[in-house]
């Protein structure tokens, strides 16, 4: 009997070690995209940070601007991302989000989440309606 018990404790420790250096080797990276925090995860190439981002693509042509900034001290990576054709908007209400800026593509609305609970792609995870980034108006 005490036999069995010492054998699960062991089996336990190797588990909680095994997560603990898990946990150690990928630190996660909070993704900011236009001051939204996003749920998208990063991933990691030795020293590099990989960021998928989603753009969405009309039937005009657009032209967009992505900048990026890594903050190893806090873990953060600050997206900004615009598209030219955004900056004429701004006049009548968005009726994507029916002008209250959240992602209706996610579950609740504006989570950053869909159904099943994984990063929703097209708001990037940041929960703001891509077609207004999030302003309400079109
Ligand atoms: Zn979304
Ligand atoms: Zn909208």
């Amino acid at each position: 009997m005490s036999m069995k018990i010492r054998l699960l404790l062991l089996l336990v420790l190797t588990f909680v070690g095994g997560f603990g250096l898990g946990l150690a080797a990928v630190e996660p990276y909070q993704v900011i995209i236009n001051g939204n925090p996003s749920k998208i995860q990063v991933q990691h190439d030795k020293d590099t940070v990989l960021v998928p981002l989603t753009l969405p693509v009309t039937g005009e042509s657009a032209e967009w601007t992505v900048s990026l900034l890594r903050d190893d001290k806090s873990h953060k990576v600050d997206v900004k991302m615009s598209a030219a054709s955004l900056k004429l908007r701004g006049v009548q209400d968005c009726y994507y989000c029916s002008g209250n800026g959240l992602c209706s593509n996610d579950y609740p609305a504006g989570s950053g989440h869909n159904y099943s609970g994984i990063t929703e792609g097209s708001c990037n995870g940041t929960g703001r309606c891509y077609h207004c980034s999030g302003t309400g108006k079109l």
